[in-house]
């Protein structure tokens, strides 16, 4: 009995099988470079990427798949599919569609665009000049314009900048976006008013020490505690270092970096608390779909959900660091002073900055929402790209109070727009809008855990997050995963809520 819809599904699997495995071959080498390669061997390692990459290509738009899709898709025994075979032949079928999508030339051009870009945008970023990089911006841009048309044709987007959104997180709407930002800015404007008038004026931002050595132990201790083992026999993660953070792997080798700065021993804390998060969620992926599309992890925003669980509802609470707190000072005499008080004041401080990566958790989601309605006029034509740096300065004015003195603190600061990455911010703040969201079902479901963790203990939120997102895959586009963990539709005022909340506690206002 439909023997052969089953086996066209079971042919479409392999190839897709082969294209994932593929996929984690490029990540290791990227982490090989990052971390452990000689420098001479950088030659031999774009080579071996630049290979990888063309198979991969080849794989990926083989006519094969899309013959076998079309039998799938057109057979009378379709219903014999059940629900996990469907979400994989829909998955299988949108990334087909996407890979073909683009015209050769195009994609060429794209590609040397970009490094085009990048490198003039380093060079107008030094010498704090926009017009330096303007007119590669803009051929950037343009390119990428005609990108999203053609992407949204096959995705059946409502506009092109939607098209670029759909490949961070799947089927979300600019109109979703901009309403949901527009209340977030709100609530977040009146709860920096009131956090200012409540935190201390001088900033305690004062920079904590310890020895790299110190540090190296303390991160140990984080992905221990947190559940990610980075040090057994049996472990399936490890961490090294690197200028910049970043997580990679799938399943049981999965590995994140960090990186160490002397002067600053809470720079590290945060960032392996961070992809310790990113870490958690690969690795507690359902093992039974893995190698399947429904086996990869939901969405950009969903993903940024997890690592900011960890490193702020969890590592920026008065629970974690109860008992944390006193095993570092453990590691580091240097950090023997400072107070428990203290110590969540400084790694809650909030300050009207110019600059997104060094934001706090609450100003951060101005910096994103200012990207967001930047990308979105860009792409309906409604910014001349000459206007631009007036625009960022004129909305960081507005939005945050800060006056930006050049454009490499302003329109500059960030590596994506120059690297042909649009649609790629929302997502950042989306998941921490999803985290308010989580939180509520979470306090509802294990109302003692706050309890549990002020005694170290995190396994109980461990496995519901495990059971709730993690476990779930890909099996739903983020805005219905979201309803389904927390029975709500998309919501920021929960995001707002848990930051009045912890202020609160943290200031009595
Ligand atoms: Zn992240």
């Amino acid at each position: 009995m439909a023997t052969k819809i089953k086996s066209n599904y079971r042919e479409l699997l392999t190839k897709t099988k082969d294209s994932i495995i593929l996929s984690t071959i490029e990540g290791l080498i990227h982490w090989d470079m990052e971390t452990m390669m000689p420098p001479e061997a950088i030659e031999q390692r774009s080579q071996q990427l630049a290979l990888l990459s063309r198979i991969h290509h080849k794989m990926s738009t083989d006519p094969e798949i899309s013959e076998r899709l079309k039998l799938i898709q057109g057979s009378s025994e379709y219903d014999f599919l059940n629900q996990i075979e469907r979400r994989n032949v829909y998955l299988i079928n949108k990334s087909f569609q996407e890979q073909t999508a683009l015209p050769e030339k195009l994609v060429e051009e794209l590609a040397r665009q970009e490094s085009i870009t990048v490198s003039s945008w380093k060079k107008a970023k030094a010498k704090k000049d926009f017009n330096i990089y303007k007119s590669d911006f803009q051929k950037l841009l343009e390119l990428n314009k005609q990108k999203a048309e053609f992407l949204m044709k096959v995705k059946g987007s409502k506009s092109p900048y939607e098209a670029l959104i759909d490949n961070f997180e799947p089927n979300m709407s600019i109109k979703t976006i901009t309403n949901t930002f527009d209340t977030l800015l709100g609530g977040l404007k009146s709860l920096i008013d009131k956090i200012e008038a409540h935190q201390p004026k001088q900033s305690t931002k004062t920079k904590l020490s310890a020895s790299i050595t110190d540090q190296r132990k303390m991160s140990q201790l984080i992905t221990h505690t947190l559940g990610y083992d980075t040090s057994s026999a049996i472990a399936g993660g490890r961490i090294d270092e690197t200028e910049h953070p970043f997580t990679t792997g799938y399943y049981n080798d999965v590995r994140i970096t960090t990186h160490y700065y002397e002067n600053d021993v809470v720079s590290s804390i945060f960032s392996v608390l961070h992809e310790t998060g990113h870490a958690i969620y690969e690795q507690n992926l359902n093992p039974e779909w893995q190698y399947q599309p429904v086996g990869s992890t939901c969405s950009y925003g969903i993903h940024e959900s997890q690592s900011r669980f960890y490193e702020n509802i969890i590592g920026r609470s008065r629970e974690f660091w109860i008992t944390f707190l006193p095993k570092i000072q453990q590691i580091t005499p240097t950090l023997g002073q400072i107070g428990l008080n203290q110590f969540l004041q400084l790694i809650n401080r909030v300050e009207r900055s110019k600059i997104r990566t060094e934001a706090d958790e609450v100003t951060y989601n101005i910096h994103i929402i200012i990207r967001f309605e930047i990308e979105r006029d860009l792409f309906a034509d409604k910014i001349d790209v000459n206007d631009l740096p007036d625009i960022w300065n004129r909305k960081y004015e507005e939005y945050l109070g800060v006056e930006i003195k050049d454009d490499s603190e302003g329109i500059m600061q960030d590596t994506h727009w120059a690297s042909g990455l649009y649609g790629y911010f929302p997502s950042y703040a989306l998941g921490n809008i999803y985290d308010g969201q989580i939180l509520e079902a979470l306090n509802q479901d294990l109302p003692e855990w706050r309890n549990q963790l002020s005694q170290g203990e995190i396994k109980e939120v461990n496995s519901w997050l495990k059971e709730k997102i993690h476990n779930k895959g890909n099996y739903y586009d983020p805005e219905d995963l979201i309803e389904i963990v927390t029975g709500n539709k998309l919501n920021p005022s929960l995001f707002i809520k848990y930051l009045t909340d912890k202020y609160n506690k943290l200031y009595r206002f």
